[in-house]
């Protein structure tokens, strides 16, 4: 018995072995240039429509299946040249029947790895069979552990920017619009939803078609799977997300069909049919992300008292810039960002008024300066709109230039030019390059001309792109509500007494603006007193949690720490677990709990947030 297995085992070897090889390779490989953080020769072929066939498979972590990418080759090109990274290529067949020749380029630690198909005269289609790797770093595989509700796996992908190469071979460039379909099969129990028409229910085959008839780049393919539901929320909207969160969901997001409609008055007809929000577990390690039709939300925005509604303004207001009009290379990544956090501010004051606006625009750009602050010492070339990262990862540019920097640009011209005269540029904007690409210098090139009608006017729209830091010219918010703030600072840290503190009318944003701007040695002496009127150390709202913890860092507050661990263990959003564990690597005492924390939280971060923590506590 011992022995048959033995040989049962080198029989198996040989033949995965010998399948891996049996394919025809490329004869002579063609010159791999990347161009844009992608390898594909998308200059040469379109790709017009992609179609997935996948199975998940939660026991071994991957997707199984097949591609059929539907091209146009005018030039007659010999090969087409796809993106992949961490994926196992099975077999390629044109026209999905005739086997061809292929092979795969060498390894690059940021791109991956090419994968080169020999083209027959003529090929429309080319199928790609393939599964993807555990580790591929697009995929998360949530433990039930990691769920909310502890019983089921759950999958969710995060593309954005250059990962869907590493669960679907394509042309993993946003330059690249294409139409998709996918069919997708899953366990019984759970119910798969994509970027695409969605269903809201779970069959008894577990067989799901979906279509995305609009054009739409790569890093916007989306798939997640889990035990999830679905609530409507109004007429061509509502929220997915697991049992034990639906409602809690539904509750905070009862203004997104006001949302949807402020959007479209300002900037247009939504063009995406439905707009849905998926809840994610915990463990997502950004806000959101603007999948077309269905934003992935963290549930960190989820305060019970809509104060952090403000994301899903974003996310919506990609639907129009990225989504509709996309940066065509990640160097443009503040067309996408820049022009979202404007749009977001205008949803935001068109929903909730001008002063709720004004104070989170002016929470912003208080984190602006302090991140300029850094960059300018560390990368100050990073800090222009317009970003040079040929040879980087792409997610170098993620930065609160691009967001917040690149919205208050948008408001300086709107000063310059008034209002009205600065809407009607964004509308004929957003319409002539809808379902298109755009590069910084086609933007500067369309607002010159466009602005032509207003010639006395003269912005410097080089210092704003091109140069590093923040220009003199940025606008100064005032709210009313930060100087009511931080008169009451004053007077506080004064008095070392907190009987000036007024909390009636806080919301979240007060609270973070009060705590990040105590001085942490002032108030001391306050703390114990601040933690037990106010619960700050037991609270259960994300941003409120974060400030907290990082001042009592500061100012080595002790009994917060049991609840800082808890929510270390639990969150996974990377704008809160970094700057935390950053705090406490500036101590040697600090940075061995920091390292104690991460290496029994780590299990429950995403790649995104697991990397940056890891690199800030080890490379010490
Ligand atoms: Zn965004």
């Amino acid at each position: 018995m011992y022995k048959y297995s033995i040989g049962l085992l080198c029989l198996s070897i040989l033949l995965i072995f010998s399948n891996s090889c049996k394919h025809k390779q490329i004869d002579k490989m063609p010159k791999l240039q990347p161009v844009n953080h992608t390898y594909s020769n998308y200059d040469s072929i379109e790709l017009k429509h992609l179609h997935l066939d996948l199975s998940v498979d939660f026991e071994h972590k991957k997707l199984k299946g097949k591609v059929v990418l539907e091209i146009n080759n005018p030039s007659n090109c010999h090969f087409l040249i796809l993106d992949t990274k961490q994926l196992e290529i099975e077999d390629v067949k044109l026209e999905d029947s005739v086997s061809t020749a292929w092979s795969l380029g060498d390894e690059d630690k940021i791109l991956g790895r090419a994968l080169v198909i020999d083209l027959a005269k003529g090929t429309k289609k080319v199928a790609v069979y393939y599964h993807t790797d555990p580790e591929a770093e697009a995929l998360m595989w949530l433990s039930p552990e990691q769920t909310l509700g502890k019983k089921h796996p759950f999958l969710f992908t995060q593309s954005q920017a250059i990962l869907a190469r590493t669960w679907v071979p394509c042309m993993d460039v946003p330059a690249v619009r294409f139409t998709y379909s996918a069919d997708i099969t899953c366990d019984k129990q759970y119910l798969p939803l994509m970027s695409a028409s969605n269903n809201f229910k779970k069959n008894s085959l577990g067989k799901y078609h979906f279509d995305m008839p609009q054009p739409i780049p790569s890093y916007l393919l989306a798939l997640a799977v889990g035990n999830i539901q679905f609530k409507s929320l109004g007429e061509n909207c509502g929220v997915f997300a697991e049992p034990e969160m639906l409602d809690k969901a539904a509750k905070e997001f009862v203004d997104l069909p006001k949302m949807i409609s402020a959007a479209g008055e300002l900037y247009g007809e939504y063009a995406w049919g439905r707009y849905d929000i998926l809840v994610l577990p915990p463990s997502f390690p950004f806000g959101g992300m603007e999948n077309p039709r269905l934003t992935f939300a963290t549930p960190t925005i989820i305060a019970g008292d809509k104060s952090l509604v403000s994301l899903v303004a974003h996310e919506l207001a990609h639907s129009w810039s990225g989504n509709l009009v996309t940066n065509r290379t990640w160097d443009d990544f503040w067309l996408n960002e820049g022009f979202t956090v404007y749009f977001e501010d205008r949803i935001m004051e068109k929903i909730y008024g001008k002063d709720y606006a004004d104070m989170l625009m002016s929470i912003s750009v208080g984190e602006l300066e302090h991140t300029l602050e850094s960059m300018m010492a560390t990368a100050p070339g990073d800090t222009k709109l317009k970003l040079s990262l040929k040879g980087r990862n792409p997610d170098d540019g993620v930065s609160d230039i691009a967001y917040v920097k690149g919205a208050m640009f948008l408001k300086y011209l709107e000063g310059l030019y008034g209002r009205k005269i600065f809407d009607d540029f964004l509308n004929a904007y957003f319409n002539h390059f809808k379902w298109k690409t755009v590069t910084t210098e086609e933007f500067i090139a369309y607002f010159n001309n466009h602005m032509s009608k207003w010639p006395k006017i003269k912005p410097n729209l080089e210092e704003w792109i091109y140069a590093i830091g923040l220009p003199s010219s940025c606008p100064k918010i005032k709210s009313k509500e930060i100087e009511r703030i931080d008169a009451m600072i004053v007077k506080i840290q004064r008095d070392s007494s907190l009987k000036s503190l007024d909390t009636s009318r806080f919301t979240t944003q007060h609270w973070m603006h009060l705590l990040r701007h105590f001085n942490p040695d002032s108030v001391k002496s306050l703390m114990q007193e601040l933690d037990t009127t106010y619960g700050l150390s037991k609270s259960t709202n994300s941003e409120i949690q974060c400030d907290w913890y990082l001042l009592c860092i500061k100012n080595g507050y002790k009994a917060a720490e049991p609840y800082m661990e808890q929510y270390l263990m639990t969150v996974g959003r990377r704008k809160f677990l970094e700057p935390i564990y950053e705090a406490l690597t500036k101590t040697p005492e600090g940075l061995e709990q920091a390292k104690r924390i991460f290496n029994r939280a780590e299990k429950g971060y995403h790649a995104v947030s697991r990397n940056t923590i890891r690199e800030l506590l080890f490379a010490k």
